[in-house]
């Protein structure tokens, strides 16, 4: 099975998920073209709402078809217009009457852009991604108190803008203490109340993403980060800090078979490659709980930028991870099941 997903996030590029499933189209027509049949039946897939942007969960197509989230607790979900993605399938005319579980395909292979840096700064044509990283969400709530910035002495403060840059300065001192493995810690979003020149704020806002390829060393970090929550608020009496989790997927690893697969075919078409772990989530680490999965990447123009207008992968570079994607079904389909699927 091979394919992506063609549901975007609002302000996006035409690459993110389109090149899998046109790509998936193109090998399949290709081999038509070229009469060529192969051992194994070769089907193209095209997920539902992985981002997640319009009913809020993402990779669901998929995590409904490998039997994660249940189709009724899919249906069930709604968007910002209070529509359930039930009604409107039904209403778009895709409520079809298929089973929703996919019968576990001999392999899933899905050709997508890398949205990151790293291949065109080793000059790689093709990434051979070896999984994708867990990643940590928590919403955090500060609770201070408002009061003048001039008349109020410093030690009678309870500052919330303080208390959260605290906790930006330590993630970048976790991240660079080298005690969580290849930790990636971002605080995107602050907002503070009242957000005035001259009032100390009595309520910081701010969300954590945290991001690990080892799961121990991620309870780890989201320990130590709890504690030091504790120790700011016991500094602070009257301090309040409350985290939410907003998100927690652990460390997928992709099949090692299909990894090599992919780089011996990428070396047979005079292709330089290179290995590297997915940053983002992808429909492939649904897959790979029923079926020996990976990933082919292809390098993105403008430092990789992706979710935005600007992203773009060249022809030339889709054009390489189509043909490493044919390539790689030409092999899975003509191999014999005991060859795979072995750490
Ligand atoms: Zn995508």
């Amino acid at each position: 099975m091979i394919g992506s997903h063609i549901d975007t996030v609002a302000t996006a590029g035409a690459f993110d998920g389109p090149l899998g499933v046109l790509g998936a189209l193109e090998v399949i027509r290709t081999l038509n073209d070229g009469g060529i049949e192969t051992e194994r039946p070769i089907e193209a897939v095209c997920f539902t709402e992985e981002e997640g942007s319009r009913f809020g969960t993402d990779m669901l197509g998929s995590a409904v078809a490998a039997g994660r989230i249940s189709l009724d607790d899919a249906y069930s979900l709604v968007d910002s217009q209070g529509n359930s993605l039930g009604d409107e399938l039904t209403r778009t005319g895709f409520a079809g009457p298929e089973r929703e579980l996919l019968e576990p395909p001999f392999a899933y292979v899905e050709c997508h852009i890398e949205q990151g840096p790293v291949l065109a700064n080793a000059g790689a044509d093709i990434g051979v991604v070896t999984g994708v990283q867990g990643i940590s969400w928590q919403a955090l709530a500060v609770h201070g108190r408002a009061a003048h910035a001039g008349a109020t002495p410093t030690e009678l403060r309870l500052d919330a803008g303080v208390a959260a840059s605290a906790v930006v300065t330590r993630l970048c001192e976790m991240v660079s203490s080298n005690r969580y493995g290849d930790l990636r810690a971002t605080v995107g979003r602050i907002a503070v109340e009242p957000n005035l020149v001259n009032v100390v704020p009595a309520k910081a806002e701010l969300t954590v993403d945290m991001r690990n390829p080892d799961d121990d060393l991620m309870i780890r970090a989201e320990h130590d980060l709890s504690e030091f929550l504790t120790e700011l608020v016991a500094r602070q009496p009257g301090l309040e800090i409350h985290s939410r989790r907003m998100a927690k997927t652990t460390y997928v690893p992709f099949d090692v078979t299909v990894r090599r697969i992919i780089a011996s075919v990428a070396d047979e078409q005079g292709l330089t490659h290179a290995e590297l772990l997915s940053g983002a989530g992808h429909d492939a680490q649904e897959m790979a709980s029923i079926c020996p999965t990976a990933m082919v990447f292809i390098p993105g123009e403008y430092g990789g930028i992706s979710h935005s207008p600007r992203e773009y992968s060249s022809p030339e570079a889709c054009e390489r991870g189509i043909s490493v994607l044919a390539g790689v079904v030409l092999r899975l389909a003509a191999m014999c099941p005991s060859s795979i699927g072995q750490p």
